[in-house]
């Protein structure tokens, strides 16, 4: 009989997971909190070997064809003009701040589901209210009374899982920074670069293109008040009025379009280290496990690969517990390699206080956009642009029948 995978979170790695399990003959089923795939959020990029994930899952034409075509990243000064540019690579190699596989973070996601919707039941406006390990199958319940026999659970519910209790009691790190993603009109002044304005009081503004005929906007702040993210929608635009009042450049207009917004999506940025990414047959994926900050994409490319990982050792063998320590193993190394990108103290370097460290980093910024610090930076494997994803080599594992 088909062994049943439950997969709690339909954002990258839940549906990524549901591929590569329905491929090799598991029965999925996938549950969603939210009663529709959710499409907030922003650009995300598809890095190094998860890439190659995606070439293995026959999206890679799917995600280029659905490119926010953004052409490259520059900085901005207090009026909003360029100050520093680092435009697109075409190498395919290493990728600057703008990956040659740059989608919308709602697209990648719809695509993702879009492939397994006919191998898959996805259950949305659904959540697990309890479960039992039984040492040979798990029972969950859902909070409908719904009772599902599994012989595998999978939390891959993100950054603030609920379910990644089930597994361990650690919670995320939050790293004292907030961002409101905004979906907002285009205007015809809007380019296809990602501009970047930084403003005192740790603070940044930013603009990007995207496929659908809209603008992305975000805009950071520094914060040591917890729970903005849990306010209603209403205080948090009001919250952003507040803190960016004072902002000239890319923030008046931004500002002045959150009326017309047609989504927001304000998060507590955080990061996750799980000590153990399993227990019995309950297991971590994605932002649930390792998370190495819920911006940048980084996390994304992460989820693809972790998700591949996990499908791949559960091919191997009918020793679900051995699979899962081994997908543990793999993937920790890689997670860990990318620890150093995501402290709280580079935020906090990356978005000074004052005017003069504003000045610095836009003074640096110019440096490594010049020919030589680009050369320099090519030399230096281009480090700070990249992440573990870059660095990994995927395992191959027995192909699906
Ligand atoms: C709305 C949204 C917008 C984002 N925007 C960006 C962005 O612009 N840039 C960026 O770098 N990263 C963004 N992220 C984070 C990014 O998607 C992840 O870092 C990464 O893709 C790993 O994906 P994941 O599947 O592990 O987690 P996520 O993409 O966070 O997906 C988790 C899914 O689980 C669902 N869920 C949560 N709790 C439960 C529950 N109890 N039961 C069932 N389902 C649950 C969530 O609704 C969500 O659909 C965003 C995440 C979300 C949810």
């Amino acid at each position: 009989m088909n062994r049943h995978a439950v997969i709690s979170g339909a954002g990258i790695a839940g549906p990524t997971l549901a591929h590569h399990l329905a491929e090799r003959g598991w029965r999925i089923t996938a549950i969603e909190r939210f009663p529709r795939r959710r499409d907030e959020g922003q650009n995300i990029d598809v890095r190094g070997a998860a890439r190659e994930v995606a070439f293995r899952m026959g999206i890679e034409d799917e995600i280029r064809a659905a490119n926010t075509g953004e052409i490259g990243m520059r900085f901005l000064s207090d009026e909003g003009s360029p100050v520093a540019s680092f435009p697109v690579s075409a190498s395919g190699e290493i990728d600057g701040p703008t990956a040659e596989f740059e989608i919308l973070r709602g697209e990648l996601s719809r695509i993702l589901i879009e492939r397994t919707g006919d191998r898959s039941d996805y259950l949305f406006d659904s959540e697990i209210a309890d479960l039992a390990d039984h040492g040979d199958r798990v029972t969950v319940n859902l909070q409908d009374g719904t009772t599902i026999d599994a012989d595998l659970v999978v939390i891959a519910e993100g950054l603030h899982s609920r379910s990644r209790r089930y597994v361990t009691d650690t919670h995320a790190e939050d790293l004292g920074m907030y961002i409101a993603y905004a979906t907002l009109p285009r205007r015809d002044t809007d380019d296809q670069w990602w501009g970047w304005q930084h403003a005192p009081e740790s603070r940044s503004v930013h603009v990007r293109p995207d496929n659908l005929g809209t603008t992305r906007a975000m805009l950071t702040f520094m914060s040591d008040v917890r729970g903005l993210d849990d306010l209603r929608e209403d205080d948090q635009v009001a919250i952003l009025r507040k803190t960016f009042a004072d902002v000239g450049g890319l923030a008046p207009r931004i500002l002045a379009d959150l009326d017309r917004r047609t989504s927001l999506y304000f998060s507590a940025v955080g990061t996750m280290l799980a000590p153990t990414w399993s227990k019995g047959r309950v297991a971590l994926l994605g932002d649930a496990a390792f998370c190495p900050g819920t911006f940048g994409g980084g996390g994304t490319s992460l989820a693809m690969i972790g998700a591949y990982v996990m499908a791949g050792e559960l091919s191997c063998t009918d020793d679900i517990r051995g699979a899962l320590t081994r997908y543990e193993q793999f993937m920790r190394a890689h997670v860990v390699d990318a620890s150093p990108i995501i402290r709280r103290s580079v935020l906090k370097r990356a978005n000074p206080r004052t005017r003069a460290g504003v000045r610095a980093v836009r003074a640096a910024a110019r440096i490594v956009a010049s020919p030589f610090g680009q050369a320099t930076t090519r030399v230096l494997g281009n480090r700070l642009a990249t992440g573990a994803a870059d660095r990994l080599r995927l395992p191959d594992y027995p192909p699906a029948d």
